[in-house]
């Protein structure tokens, strides 16, 4: 394919954006106390989106603690959606009005050329996160993958051929978190199901990092392209695919997007950067989110985009989770390991265990799949930062020495294979990274990226 420099002709840090924003803040600062309160000295509109970094950081905990002074008083809900709270005490519920979805809807119409069929979708739904009504799209079946008779209505509804006026015929694309995909997979190899009954062209995977030997299974099984999309379920807008000239993400428009330093709230210098979102007007009408710190952190692509004129990006994964050089007189900081890049590293190793997946009880799967059970954790030791790396095997490492040795050697090796900046750490004596194997059984390990 010809390198060609393509115009984003989307809304995107241009004055249609500014627009947007303006529209956003005056929505909420008129309808919820919360924003009220909050930014009632706000009065001109902004001039240029920037200036959005002059408002404070909404927080996870802000988010949860103020949930109904956020909701604006001009709007009725229609849904509720939750995100898990596995890693915190209580689950996040956010409102939806009517009418945000009508913007998801009118970009999947305006995804289809010209008079080209627009495709028919198999979206496959957690229903234990609330109904999404901006998933509810026309021509996409939703479907949750919980029990045996919703795998069968799964490969009846691939296997159908259907006259939608202005549609394919045929299902052409699986979305979908991850774990449903893996789950829908594996059921389909377990129980020798020809690929060639259906004709999924895209597999768009969400909610779970992709890792590359998943990518590997799902592209050989559907013979498909693999999408892989970045978005928070609590920010509406804030949705990211991989650009298909470079392979990094790319943010949609129908958020602002802003990188701020891992230390500070100052925008980050260097590629490095905490992900802070802003969901534009109408989308989060109902209660908007405006400077929402997520938590995650992003990194910036070095090399340029041939069709972009700013460069993609990669997720590195919970700012939590992340082992970072603090900047010195020899640098700005850096990202010495994630979760991501060890989930990279991980998954290919089937001595860890795994905590299967609860929604997978009821589906029959012989195979066990779920998160594998490992932790990162940090301290300092004699005054060097010691990362230590636990994982909880499928065998005793006790009974089985030698081969636990050998398997202690090949994941150091590869984490520190995998990110040459913490191997320079270690090599220099700055940093020890050591990795503990736990007995089957013995940890409350889960590692959820
Ligand atoms: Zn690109």
């Amino acid at each position: 394919m010809p390198a060609r420099r393509r115009r984003d002709t989307t809304i995107g840090r241009d004055e249609r954006q500014l627009l947007l924003l303006n529209a956003t803040l005056s929505h909420a600062v008129q309808h919820t106390p919360f924003y009220a309160e909050r930014f009632g000295a706000l009065t001109q509109p902004l001039t240029d989106v920037v200036q959005l970094a002059q408002l404070p950081l909404l927080s996870r905990e802000e988010l949860e603690s103020h949930s109904l002074a956020l909701l604006a008083r001009d709007r009725v809900p229609v849904t509720v959606a939750m995100t898990s709270g596995t890693t915190r005490p209580r689950p996040l519920v956010t409102f939806r009005s009517a009418g945000e979805g009508t913007v998801r809807n009118m970009l999947f119409a305006s995804l289809a050329a010209g008079d080209q069929p627009r495709p028919l979708f198999l979206h496959l739904v957690n229903a234990g996160h609330g109904f999404d009504v901006d998933a509810a799209i026309p021509g996409a079946f939703q479907v949750p993958l919980e029990r045996w008779f919703h795998y069968q209505a799964v490969l009846d509804l691939l296997e159908g051929s259907y006259s939608f006026p202005g549609f394919a015929s045929r299902v052409g694309g699986l979305a979908g978190a991850l774990r449903l995909l893996k789950a829908l997979t594996v059921l389909c190899i377990e129980n020798d199901v020809d690929p060639g009954r259906f004709e999924i062209a895209l597999v768009s995977s969400s909610s779970d990092h992709l890792t590359s030997r998943w990518r590997g299974i799902l592209s050989s099984y559907w013979g498909a392209a693999i999408d892989d999309v970045y978005g928070l379920s609590e920010v509406p807008g804030l949705y990211a695919r991989r650009c298909l000239a470079c392979n990094h993400f790319r943010f949609s428009p129908l958020a602002v997007v802003e990188r701020l330093e891992l230390g500070s709230d100052a925008p980050a210098s260097g590629p490095i950067g905490r992900l802070v979102a802003t969901s534009l007007f109408p989308l989060a009408a109902m209660q908007p989110v405006i400077r929402y710190d997520t938590g995650d952190v992003i990194e910036v692509a070095l090399e340029a985009c041939p069709w972009h004129e700013e460069p993609g990006f990669e997720l590195l994964g919970r700012a939590s989770q992340l082992v970072v050089r603090p900047a010195s007189t020899s640098g700005p900081s850096r990202v010495l390991l994630s979760s991501i890049l060890l989930n990279e590293v991980l998954d290919s190793i089937p001595d860890i265990a795994v905590s299967e997946y609860g929604f997978t009880r009821g589906l029959g799967l012989k195979a066990s799949i779920g998160l594998q059970k490992w932790k990162l954790q940090q301290s300092v030791r004699d005054g060097v930062p010691d990362v230590e790396l636990g994982l909880e095997l499928r065998w005793s490492p006790r009974e089985h020495p030698g081969p636990a040795e050998a398997l202690r050697s090949e994941v150091r090796a590869r984490v520190l294979a995998a990110r040459p900046a913490l191997g320079r750490a270690v090599d220099e004596g700055g940093y020890r990274l050591t990795v503990q194997l736990h007995e089957p059984g013995s940890t409350d390990f889960w590692a959820l990226v």
